[in-house]
């Protein structure tokens, strides 16, 4: 089947649905988002500590905000792009607001404002502790008000259309790569559609999923990436993938793995081995209070050392009434696993929670193929650099959004809908019975992936990832030839290609910079000479 849409949005986070009301309001043609579950699984609604933007002008500015990203990127993120963030959040938070998004206000009727690592003042507007819930049920509302905006949940984005599939050759060094939509897996007919567009939004999130414990959801699978970088498309920044010191280690429990808060530290938690030592003394003298980056290093490091697969967090020497009193639901959902917290130590691990690469785009979110803008955590717009500062990640997603919308707005009477784009060709193919190759692989990109390339990296634990993936992707790549394209098969392909660009692009940086850190570049690049 064919289907026609001149704005298709792939994602239903807060990028692709703050993208989708700004051109559905200018009413200049059909708008469609499509996502690959329900509307409202998203990483966007898992977010918790808030959104960045400078808002009291009495002691904040931009300079201040632009500074703190900066340093959090390890001075390598584009300044522009900073710029561009940075002053355009106050107008990305009244969109917001104006869709239906609640920020909590202090007595006086002002935002109320947290401040976060990193920040060097108080600019994080949240809701409660679940910002990214309100954000999420906001936008789904105004989404699905709206008259001009269609939504199809459960569909699945295969591949994005290019020239490629009129059967012309399409390399990294073809200078016009145009998209012109999307083939998308319909849940009812389990057949792939062609979905004709003039313009495509990739706003499919982050890659957390790749990885053996993360916090973001099963649906983190990168799947935008993969599929811009198989249509030849630039991807960049991948080597930096940001890592949460301390989820639960609870096997059974991995996408989303339970965080157990930073708080829990500041109150006074000790990190221990199994053994009951203590170990973070050996890395800084601020123990396991020390910044997020630096415990989760030492953690990993313990962890190879002594071939655990999780070390613990000790609450034990607290008061128990004050520590249940704190943490009510940390301690309930400890206790459900067999774990009461005020008696026994709480194992945690290291987990993926954040990408600061993806698709590379300019500052109006344009990816470098035509037709296809790339915004959130799928993009690489250069506002991270090498770390992400705290709850930088939905206003930029937000800021570009606007950006992307403006652009596609301005160009998209000279685009029509290419009539000549063949439909999904599946014939020969069969179904596939053997569902345990995929679930098996899957796993094994997520062990490759956690134990090779992980927080502290070397290069030969990432020349045995490179090897491995290439195995992966061997198999993956024949079976997905002979059977019948479903989810499974679709995703284990992204997350092997998503593997392959972060290794990658991580054996290409020879220094330790932001989140990428090697023991064979221990400095940065400009050290080491
Ligand atoms: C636990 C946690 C806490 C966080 N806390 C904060 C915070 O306090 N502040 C902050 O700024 N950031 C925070 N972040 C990061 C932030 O939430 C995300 O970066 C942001 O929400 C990403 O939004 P997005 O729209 O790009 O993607 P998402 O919200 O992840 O949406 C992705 C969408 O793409 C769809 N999709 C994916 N693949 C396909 C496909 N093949 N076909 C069709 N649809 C597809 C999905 O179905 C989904 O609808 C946090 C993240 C996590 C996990």
């Amino acid at each position: 089947m064919i289907r026609k849409f001149d704005f298709l949005v792939i994602g239903s986070g807060v990028a692709g649905m703050s993208y989708a009301l700004k051109v559905a309001d200018a009413g200049k043609g059909k708008v469609a988002i499509v996502c690959k579950t329900t509307l409202e699984e998203a990483n966007t609604a898992k977010a918790q500590g808030g959104i960045a933007s400078v808002t009291n002008l009495k002691v904040d500015n931009f300079e201040k905000h632009i500074k703190d990203t900066m340093v959090a990127g390890d001075f390598i993120s584009n300044p522009a792009a900073v710029e561009q963030v940075v002053k355009n959040a106050p107008q990305g938070i009244r969109d917001l607001v104006k869709w239906g998004v609640n920020f909590d206000k202090n007595e006086k009727g002002d935002f109320d404002l947290h401040r976060e690592g990193g920040h060097s003042e108080f600019r994080i507007l949240h809701h409660a502790d679940d910002t990214g819930f309100e954000i999420q049920r906001g936008l789904m509302e105004a989404v699905r008000r709206h008259p001009n905006i269609t939504i199809l949940e459960n569909h699945f984005a295969v591949e994005i259309i290019t020239q490629h599939h009129l059967g012309i050759e399409v390399t990294r060094r073809t200078p016009d790569i145009e998209c012109y939509g999307a083939y998308v897996l319909d849940p009812d007919t389990q057949k792939i559609d062609t979905f004709l567009s003039k313009v495509t939004l990739m706003a499919t999130g982050g890659t957390g999923a790749v990885y053996a414990t993360t916090t973001n959801p099963n649906i983190a699978t990168g799947d935008g990436i993969a599929m811009v970088y198989r249509a030849k498309g630039t991807v960049e920044g991948m080597e930096f993938v940001q890592f949460h010191p301390t989820a639960l280690f609870h096997p059974g429990e991995t996408h989303p793995a339970y965080l157990i808060t930073e708080a829990m530290r500041g109150y006074g938690g000790i990190l221990r081995l199994p053994n009951g030592e203590e170990f973070m003394q050996k890395y800084d003298k601020r123990l396991s209070l020390a910044p997020r980056d630096i415990v989760a290093r030492a953690i990993d490091k313990e962890m190879k050392i002594h071939g655990l697969d999780h070390v613990c967090l000790d609450v034990t020497h607290k008061d128990a009434e004050e520590t249940k009193h704190h943490f009510p639901n940390i301690y309930a959902k400890c206790l459900s696993i067999g774990i009461d917290i005020t008696k026994q130590y709480i194992p945690v691990v290291p987990c993926a929670h954040y990408m600061c690469g993806g698709i590379k785009v300019d500052l109006n979110a344009c990816s470098s193929i035509r037709r296809l803008y790339a915004v959130g955590e799928c993009s690489c717009t250069g506002l991270h650099g090498g770390n992400r500062l705290a709850s930088n990640s939905l206003i930029e997603a937000v800021v570009y959004a606007d950006a992307a919308a403006r652009h596609s707005l301005e160009v998209i009477d000279q685009y029509a809908f290419n009539e000549k784009i063949p439909e999904w060709n599946d014939e020969g193919t069969m179904s596939n019975e053997e569902k345990v190759l995929i679930a098996q692989d899957m796993k094994e990109v997520g062990q490759i992936m956690s134990n090779y390339v992980g927080i502290v990296r070397s290069d030969l634990r990432l020349k045995r990832a490179w090897t491995r993936l290439d195995l992966l992707y061997e198999e993956t790549e024949e079976l997905f030839k002979r059977v019948k394209a479903t989810k499974d098969i679709c995703e284990l392909r992204n997350m092997i290609n998503v593997g392959y660009l972060i290794t990658r692009q991580a054996i290409e940086r020879k220094e330790s910079r932001g989140l990428h850190y090697t023991i064979d570049y221990p400095k940065h690049a400009y050290d080491q000479k």
